[in-house]
């Protein structure tokens, strides 16, 4: 196996899924030589494979994933959410014994839960979520610098061994993020207000503006300004991936959806009411939240 502090992290690394996420890691590892000497990557479609191939992503693109992991010493799922207890029950009955197994995927309490059937106590499980992205999913959407400066999250469990967490977290350090640790569900409570309740909110008014009459609707689309512009970037995300997303954070992201909506009617009774002091105090937080991003290297 290969050290973590120089060299490559592991001998073999096996990317499940090169779309957007699982693509980026693969560039990374090829323009930096530091994560693993050789690098696979596993897609149900030739065609996927082949892209792969052509860009010159991996050693070897293959739709053979059993026989892929059974080399790997690293195996990263990077499908949509929904597939990941199905990919796992069909890949980890093969990887070899201390070989270690991690995912990627934004939820963390549904994929750990779907994936716990299929563990053993010869592979080390890590979870993880590098919290970077864009619209644009397959293979060509990848960057190799899409996770540098950006957070990703451990939600090691008590059976991950230290080993195995130290490899993944040289992993991700090696990609350019910045690491944390929690347990899967904070992660999930935490994702629901960062990620996935602006994602909820994008979609729905993007779906309000659509539903208006159609010269609105034209109006809309002529006269979007920037408020509306950076709603329509976050809505152009995968469907696949949100719908599983949604439906896989159900809970966290319904208590935090229910939060907004008591905040938006405060909102909307502080402009009927008049009360300009509220509505100033509200902003005020958000241009905040804004200066405090764009120090933490995170706008
Ligand atoms: P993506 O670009 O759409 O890539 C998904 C990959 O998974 C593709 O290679 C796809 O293969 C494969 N796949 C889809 N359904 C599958 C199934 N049922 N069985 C096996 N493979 C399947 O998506 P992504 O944005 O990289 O997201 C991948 C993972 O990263 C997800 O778990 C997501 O939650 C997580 N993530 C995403 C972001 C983000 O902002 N995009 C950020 C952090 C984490 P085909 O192309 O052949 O269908």
């Amino acid at each position: 196996m290969a050290g973590t502090d120089s060299g490559v992290v592991f001998d073999t690394l096996v990317v499940v899924g090169p779309g957007l996420i699982g693509s980026s890691v693969l560039r990374r590892a090829k323009e930096y030589g530091t994560l693993a000497r050789r690098l696979v990557a596993v897609d149900n479609s030739a065609a996927v494979c082949a892209r792969v191939m052509e860009l010159g992503l991996a050693d070897e693109a293959t739709t053979d994933g059993v026989a892929a992991v059974a080399q790997a010493d690293c195996v990263m799922l990077c499908v949509p959410v929904g597939a990941m207890g199905a990919v796992a029950a069909q890949l980890v009955p093969a990887m070899k014994p201390g070989a270690v197994l991690t995912d990627v995927g934004s939820t963390k309490v549904s994929v750990t839960e779907a994936i716990a059937p299929s563990l053993r106590a010869d592979v080390p499980y890590v979870p993880a979520h590098p919290m970077a992205g864009t619209e644009f999913s397959g293979p060509d959407a990848g960057l190799v610098d899409l996770f540098e400066n950006r957070w990703c999250l451990l939600t090691p469990l008590e059976a991950t061994t230290p080993q195995a967490l130290q490899q993944i977290r040289t992993l991700w350090t090696r990609c350019g993020a910045r690491l944390r640790e929690m347990s899967p569900a904070h992660h999930d409570r935490v994702c629901a207000i960062v990620s996935h309740l602006p994602h909820l909110l994008a979609f729905t008014i993007c779906g309000t503006a659509d539903d208006l009459a159609e010269e609105t609707r034209s109006e809309v689309l002529d006269l979007a300004a920037s408020g509306f512009r950076d709603f329509t970037r976050i809505a152009a995300s995968d469907p696949v991936m949100w719908r599983d997303i949604f439906l896989a954070n159900r809970e966290a992201l319904l208590e935090m959806l229910g939060r907004f909506m008591e905040d938006a009617q405060a909102m909307a009774r502080a402009i009927r009411w008049g009360d300009a002091e509220y509505i100033v105090d509200k902003i005020e937080r958000g241009r905040e939240i804004r200066k405090s991003l764009i120090e933490n290297r995170q706008a």
